[in-house]
């Protein structure tokens, strides 16, 4: 990973320069996040402070991650790009796209037969362009991130929302679409709002049933699913350091459950010794070159009110265990009061599965840690009395907690141990019995307790957990169970009880793997061919969208006046259609069903001007198209909100929407729209809304003068003859009206390439 280093090398001597600039231009000592944010600006040393929370600001980040799923859309989109190789060290995870059934072999080769049109695919991109493709079984995106690519100081972009996970080594890292991994992959900036900060302050040390999971329970229980908004949370103190690097990957991880943009650790004496056990020596020797500017200024950290929009202290010595649910990650209870909690809101005690692993708590420790209360159960002769499942989080990990006995341990126990990859985690599961929809509880070692997110049935009871505890519960088969202070009655009939917990950071003989499931790119991709079935119906090359045709757009077709809330999942649901997210056409048969008709307040059911009948939305538009005509698409306040889907603007611009105008835009899907090429405008007087009518005709206007800051006009032809003609404003910039004249941001890419 040659390019790896090279890439390291070039970060590391630039922080230090952009570190004193941005002390200058702030004024002030710097937190880490300010430290490595500025350290990734596009454009030079730090000349200026950034408004947090306020700010828009472009960035280069070192590295993309894309688990399968995401990788899809992103690498189609990448293809249009023009380039040879991508801009920067890439790689993509099979991780999504495997179900948990019996077990990790026969799961793993029924995905692989399953799936295999999409992992040829995105093997054979990878190939082609230089992008490191870890095989199906290789295990899940962040752990093999943390073990082999994560760096402090670096900074990360990722196709899935547990990216910030690598912020347990130090790195600035975040989860976005694929549209911006396509970008970035291309070597175009990335823009990010300056964050604000929230500082977490760990004092005191963790000990007995306690781990680094409790953490953030706790701080999930404060911050709630909404407290982390636009913000990125910085945890610093003594505590902090007597974390392990992937207990401190746990609480990064599961920050994306408080909404946090991400969270970071700074770089320590246990960051290195992760580093150093994972076979990157020379990366920790680089680092503790600059250490001092892998961690916050001793100011900050001394009176961190000054510097922090919210402070959070955390005592680890009185953190007690605990968990989380059901329903949601910040319901949160000491498990002191979680029996009582259980009692008194009617969940079921009876616990009928304990699942450990997953991206979130698959280390050595954790597994180790568990491990060691199941061989308490065997030695005590406990039956564990739910099912348990381990989901190891890479093969490194299940090699090595293998021939140390682990998994071993806990087949005697009962458990089964699943496929490296998310399996029950992201509703992989084929549960047996899960149609039945009965009122169940679960626990598990996961961030995300969602209702139907692991099994499908809205009445599982989903609790989250450390491994530790999750283990000791399943063992009781219980969750009034405390295993702090009760016994339980083994096989012979006495009472006994669990130790506390014990294990290891890193294996004390050192990581092991036969084949890690990672293969190399070629050194030349030129002669490589992308493999795409042209008969699949998961998968479809793009073409290119067409270049503006230098004229106004004249005589379009109102496709729908969305009334309300329109998410980017009204506009590309999910569900079901995931499956397509690789197919533009397919997929687009979703586009818009979930946005509500203004006029009949229905979904999915849309006037069509041609034939006078209502049809489906996209039935509708693919009408115009195949008429050629355009359409535009009207909505309300916020259109575009929710998970940045590049779906969302891809789908109307490939059947021929030409542009949304809108009351206001979410921010990301405005500029997800214009790079598609699609005109993205705002009411200058919001009331105008109410001036369009069903069966209008529209022009748009003032297109061969498009310019920043200057308003288009927009006419309603109105079916009595009459007519309105409206001001329109938009958000263009120089750079983008390039993008909608050339029909998109690829295709200008593209332009420049060749
Ligand atoms: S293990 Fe779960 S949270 Fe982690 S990447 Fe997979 S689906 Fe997402």
């Amino acid at each position: 990973m040659a390019f790896d280093i090279e890439m390291i090398k070039a970060v590391y001597a630039r922080i230090p320069q952009r570190v004193a600039a941005a002390r200058k231009a702030v004024g002030r000592p710097l937190t880490l996040t300010e430290k490595i944010l500025y350290a990734h600006l596009t454009e030079g040393p730090a000349s200026q402070a950034y408004d947090r929370g306020k700010s828009y600001v472009d960035f280069q980040p070192d590295r993309v991650a894309m688990q399968d799923a995401t990788a899809q859309m992103a690498l189609l989109q990448f293809m249009q790009a023009g380039r040879d190789q991508v801009a920067v060290p890439s790689t993509v995870h099979c991780d999504h796209l495997i179900q948990a059934e019996v077990g990790a072999e026969k799961d793993l080769n029924k995905a692989k037969e399953k799936n295999r049109e999409v992992y040829d695919f995105l093997a054979s991109v990878s190939n082609k362009y230089g992008i490191g493709f870890w095989k199906p079984g290789a295990g899940i995106i962040h752990q093999v991130v943390l073990e082999n690519y994560a760096f402090p100081g670096g900074m990360m972009i990722g196709t899935d929302s547990h990216t910030p996970n690598a912020g347990g080594l130090g790195m600035i890292a975040i989860g976005v679409g694929g549209a911006d991994a396509c970008d970035v992959m291309a070597g175009l900036p990335w823009e990010l709002k300056f964050p604000k900060l929230i500082g977490v302050k760990l004092t005191g040390k963790m000990s007995g049933w306690t781990s680094a999971k409790d953490v953030i329970l706790k701080v999930a229980g404060i911050l709630t699913v909404k407290g982390g908004t636009g913000a990125i949370v910085e945890y610093f103190g003594e505590g902090a350091r007597s974390l392990s690097a992937t207990g401190k990957g746990t609480i990064c991880n599961m920050g994306a459950e408080i909404g946090a943009t991400t969270s970071i650790f700074g770089y320590d004496e246990k960051s290195a010794a992760y580093l150093q056990g994972t076979g990157r020596a020379d990366i920790a020797e680089m680092a503790k070159g600059i250490a001092e500017h892998l961690t916050g200024d001793e100011e900050v950290y001394a009176n961190p009110e000054q510097y922090f929009d919210q402070l959070i202290e955390i005592n680890l010595s009185e953190l007690e265990p605990h968990v989380n649910g059901p329903f949601t990650p910040d319901l949160a209870w000491p498990i002191s009061k979680f029996a009582a909690a259980v009692k008194e809101n009617g969940w079921p005690a009876k616990l009928d599965v304990g699942l450990i692993g997953s991206c979130t708590n698959s280390s050595y420790e954790d597994i180790s840690r568990a491990a060691s209360l199941a061989q308490q159960a065997v030695d005590k002769k406990l039956t564990a009395k739910s099912e348990y499942t381990i989901t190891p989080g890479s093969e490194q990990v299940r090699f090595t907690v293998e021939r140390d006995g682990f998994l071993d341990t806990f087949g005697q126990m009962g458990g089964v141990v699943l496929a490296n990859a998310c399996g029950p985690c992201i509703g992989q599961w084929a549960r047996h019995g899960a149609e039945k929809q009965e009122k169940n509880s679960i626990i598990t070692s996961f961030n995300r307790n969602f209702a139907k997110r692991a099994d499908g049935n809205p009445n599982t009871h989903a609790f989250v957990a450390s491994p530790e505890i999750v283990t000791a519960l399943a063992i009781a088969g219980d969750l009034t169970f405390n295993p702090i202070t009760d016994t339980l009655t083994n096989d012979e009939g006495q009472q006994v009880k669990l130790d506390e917990p014990k294990g290891l950071e890193l294996p004390t003989k050192g990581f092991a793997v036969e084949d890690a499931g990672y293969q190399a790119p070629a050194e030349d991709g030129s002669k490589v061919d992308v493999i795409v079935d042209p008969q699949s119906d998961r998968l479809q090359l793009l073409a290119s969208f067409p270049a503006w045709e230098g004229t106004d757009l004249k005589d379009l077709k109102l496709l729908i006046k969305a009334k309300g809330k329109c998410t980017t999942d009204h506009i590309s649901m999910a569900g079901p259609w995931l499956k397509y997210r690789g197919h533009l056409d397919n997929i687009s048969n979703n586009m818009l069903i979930g946005a509500v008709n203004a006029y009949n307040d229905s979904t999915n059911r849309v006037k069509n001007q041609l034939t006078g009948e209502y049809g489906e939305v996209p039935a509708t538009q693919r009408h115009y198209k195949a008429a050629g005509i355009g359409s535009i698409v009207v909505g309300d306040e916020n259109y575009g909100e929710g998970s940045s889907r590049e779906h969302a603007a891809m789908e109307p611009r490939f059947l021929g929407v030409r542009a949304i105008l809108v009351k206001s835009f979410a921010r990301i899907h405005e500029t997800n729209l214009k790079k598609q090429g699609m005109l993205a405008l705002t009411f200058a007087n919001p009331a105008d809304y109410d001036l369009i009518q069903e069966n209008d005709t529209i022009d748009i206007l003032g297109l061969t003068e498009f310019a920043p800051g200057k308003q288009l006009q927009v006419v309603f032809h109105h079916a009595d003859g009459s007519k309105d003609t409206i001001a329109v404003n938009h958000t263009y910039n120089e750079g983008q009206i390039e993008w909608f004249k050339a029909g998109s941001a690829l295709n200008l890419i593209k332009a420049a390439a060749n």
